[in-house]
C-alpha cells in the first residue's frame, strides 16, 4: 500500500519536539517497513542515544501508550488479515448494505493514533459504504490537534471535524457525532484504533437484517509498547462486572458455543466493552441514546449493554470483523472539574439505579452512599415507555452464567462441622498453598464464598481449585470447570468424581468422600441456580 501522504505528514512533524528522529532510528534498527501488517516494533531503550531516549520515556508518560513508537509507523499502515480464515469466503452484497457515519470521538489525542485511525477506516471500507466519517474535538487542548489537524483533513472530504467548546465526556460526544450523521446507522470508534479489511461489511450485514441489533466488532490488541496487532484466539466476548459495574473478557460460554452453527455466525455477546460498534439510527434514538447526565468515562457501556438486550434489542459480536484498540497504561487526561473516582461512581451509581432493580444491591454505589447520583426519574420512564423486561430476566435468558460477588448459588462463610468456629479463609489470596481455616469472624473479607452457576467456589475473581495436587488452593477462576467445579449437596462439597473437600490439620485437602465430620460443611443457600441453556 502506497503511503505517501502519511509519510510526508510525519517528516513535517519531525520538527516538533517529540518526534523521534526517524531516519536514526529506522537505521539503528533496521527498521524497513515498521509495523507492516500489525508487526511490533522492537526497539532496545538501551541502544537509543540519549536525547532520543528522554522522548522514549515520555511519550509513555504523557499518553499511557508508546507515543515514539506509534510515531515511526506510518499513517497507513496495513493490518493483519482477519480470522478465522472462512471469513476470506463470505461475500457481502455491498448494493444492498446500508451506509454508515463513522464517528470518531478524541481528547487531547497524539497525532499518529488519531490519524492512523481516520486512514485505516478510509482504507479499509469500500467507498459506498461510507457516508462520513465525523471526528468529535471534546475540547482538546494540544496544539497538533488545532490547525495542524484540520489542514491535514481539508485534502479528504468525506472527514468533517465537528468541535466542543468546552469538555463534555465521550458520552456527550458521541451523541454530538451521532446527531451530525447523516446516515441511517452510526458506527462509533475510539481515537486510536485501526480497522482490518472487510471489518465493516459484516457489521452492516447484521444491522440491516434486524435494526435492533447492534453489531461489534472483535477487538484486537494494538499493543501498548510495539503497537504488534494480533489476531485474538479465542474470540472473547465481554461481560458486565459487579460490584464495580464494569466490563470483562470472557470464554464465549458453553451454549452459546453450541448455539451457533459455524466459526463466523454472529456470536450473542452479554454486553460490550462500549468504544467500537454499530447501531441503527432509528435504534439508538428509540433507546434514549446516553444517559446525558453521565460524566466524562465510564458506564455508558453497561447502561447501553443493558438496555439493548432488556428493552428487545440484541447485541451480536461478529468474528469477521475485526478492529484493533490500544489499551492505554493509565488516561492521559484529566477531568475537568470532577474526580475521575466521582464520575465513575456517578455513571455506574446513575446506571445501576434505572436497569439492575434490586440486584444494584451488589453495585458500589448502590445508593449514592460513595457519591451523589442525582435524579434517575426521567432514565426510569425512558425504562417504562420502552417497556423493558427486568434484570432478572436478563440473568435467565441472556447471561445465566453471570457471576454476581454476593449473589452465588450459595453465599457467604464456609464453617466446617468439625470445628464450627472455623471458616474457609481466602486470606491474602496467595495462589500455590493449600487454603487455610481461620476462626470465623463475620466481617467478610477472606470468608465470604459464593458457589456460581457454573460450580465455583469463588471469592471475587478467585476460585476453589485443586488441579495440580490434592491440596485445595485458590486460583484465577477460568471459568471451564474442569478442577474448578464443585457440588455441594447441603453437607459434602465435592467433585463430581466422588473426591471431597476435608479438612487436614488446618488446612484443605481433596480425598475419597468417607462420610467423616472432616468432609461436612454449611454454607448458606441463596438461591435457586439458574438453568444454563439458551432460550433466545
Ligand atoms: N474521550 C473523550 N472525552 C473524554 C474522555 C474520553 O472524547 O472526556 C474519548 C477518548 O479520546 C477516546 C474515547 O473517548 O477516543 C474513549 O476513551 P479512552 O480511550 O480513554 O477509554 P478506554 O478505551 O481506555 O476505556
Ligand atoms: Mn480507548
Amino acid at each position: 500500500m502506497a503511503n505517501l501522504r502519511g509519510d510526508a505528514v510525519s517528516s513535517r512533524l519531525l520538527s516538533v519536539p517529540d518526534m523521534p528522529d526517524v531516519t536514526l532510528v529506522k537505521t539503528l534498527f533496521n527498521l524497513t517497513r515498521p509495523g507492516d501488517k500489525g508487526q511490533p516494533v522492537l526497539i532496545d531503550k538501551q541502544k537509543l542515544p540519549a536525547e532520543e531516549r528522554l522522548k522514549y520515556d515520555l511519550s509513555e508518560k504523557e499518553n499511557g501508550f508508546r507515543e515514539y513508537v506509534s510515531n515511526l509507523i506510518p499513517l497507513r499502515r496495513r493490518t493483519p488479515f482477519p480470522k478465522p480464515d472462512e471469513c476470506q469466503n463470505e461475500m457481502y452484497n455491498i448494493p444492498a448494505l446500508p451506509q454508515t457515519s463513522v464517528v470518531i470521538i478524541f481528547m487531547n489525542e497524539t497525532w499518529s493514533t488519531l490519524l492512523r485511525s481516520v486512514h485505516s477506516v478510509l482504507d479499509n471500507t469500500p467507498a459506498s459504504l461510507l457516508k462520513e466519517v465525523l471526528l468529535v474535538d471534546d475540547a482538546s487542548e494540544r496544539e497538533h490537534l488545532k490547525r495542524p489537524l484540520e489542514e491535514y483533513l481539508a485534502d479528504f472530504p468525506k472527514v468533517r471535524l465537528i468541535r466542543s467548546k468546552t469538555r463534555i465526556g465521550l458520552m456527550k460526544a458521541r451523541v454530538i457525532g451521532f446527531d451530525a450523521a447523516a446516515s441511517s446507522t452510526v458506527t462509533f470508534l475510539d481515537s486510536h484504533c485501526e480497522c482490518f479489511q472487510r471489518w465493516l461489511e459484516p457489521l452492516l450485514a447484521r444491522v440491516a437484517t434486524d435494526p435492533k441489533i447492534v453489531a461489534v466488532p472483535v477487538t484486537e490488541t494494538i499493543n501498548s509498547e510495539n503497537f504488534g496487532i494480533e489476531n485474538s484466539n479465542p474470540i472473547h466476548v465481554a461481560i458486565l462486572t459487579f460490584p464495580l459495574l464494569s466490563y470483562d473478557w470472557a470464554y464465549v460460554p458453553k451454549r452459546e458455543k453450541q448455539r451457533v452453527k459455524s466459526l463466523i455466525d454472529p456470536i450473542h455477546t452479554p454486553a460490550m466493552a462500549g468504544g467500537m460498534f454499530t447501531i441503527s439510527k432509528s435504534w439508538f434514538e428509540r433507546l434514549g441514546k446516553y444517559d446525558p447526565e453521565l460524566l466524562i468515562w465510564g458506564g455508558e457501556n453497561t447502561e447501553l449493554s443493558l438496555k439493548v438486550w432488556m428493552c428487545g434489542g440484541r447485541i451480536e459480536l461478529i468474528p469477521c470483523s475485526h478492529v484493533g484498540h490500544v489499551f492505554r497504561t493509565h488516561s492521559n487526561y484529566h477531568y475537568g472539574n470532577v474526580k475521575s473516582y466521582y464520575s465513575y461512581h456517578r455513571n455506574t451509581g446513575r446506571v445501576g439505579n434505572v436497569w439492575l432493580d434490586d440486584y444494584k444491591k451488589f453495585t458500589m454505589n448502590s445508593d449514592g452512599q460513595l457519591v451523589d447520583i442525582g435524579d434517575v426519574s426521567e432514565r426510569k420512564r425512558l425504562r417504562e415507555d420502552l417497556d423493558c423486561k427486568s434484570f432478572r430476566w436478563y440473568l435467565n435468558n441472556v447471561h445465566p452464567e453471570l457471576y454476581i460477588v454476593g449473589d452465588g448459588v450459595y453465599n457467604g462463610d464456609i464453617r466446617s462441622a468439625l470445628q464450627p468456629s472455623m471458616c474457609v479463609d481466602a486470606r491474602d489470596y496467595s495462589y500455590d498453598v493449600a487454603l487455610e481455616m481461620l476462626p470465623c469472624h463475620d466481617n467478610g473479607e477472606g470468608q465470604v464464598w459464593d458457589m456460581s452457576e457454573l460450580g465455583e467456589i469463588r471469592h471475587s475473581i478467585h476460585c476453589m481449585d485443586s488441579g495440580y495436587s490434592k491440596e485445595v488452593q485458590l486460583a484465577r477462576c477460568h471459568g471451564e470447570g474442569g478442577h474448578q467445579a464443585w457440588k455441594y449437596d447441603g453437607r459434602s462439597i465435592h467433585t463430581e468424581f466422588g473426591d471431597c473437600i476435608a479438612i487436614e490439620g488446618h488446612v484443605l485437602f481433596r480425598q475419597a468422600c468417607d462420610g467423616s465430620l472432616s468432609q461436612q460443611w454449611t454454607w448458606h443457600k441463596n438461591r435457586e441456580q439458574r438453568n444454563l441453556t439458551t432460550h433466545i
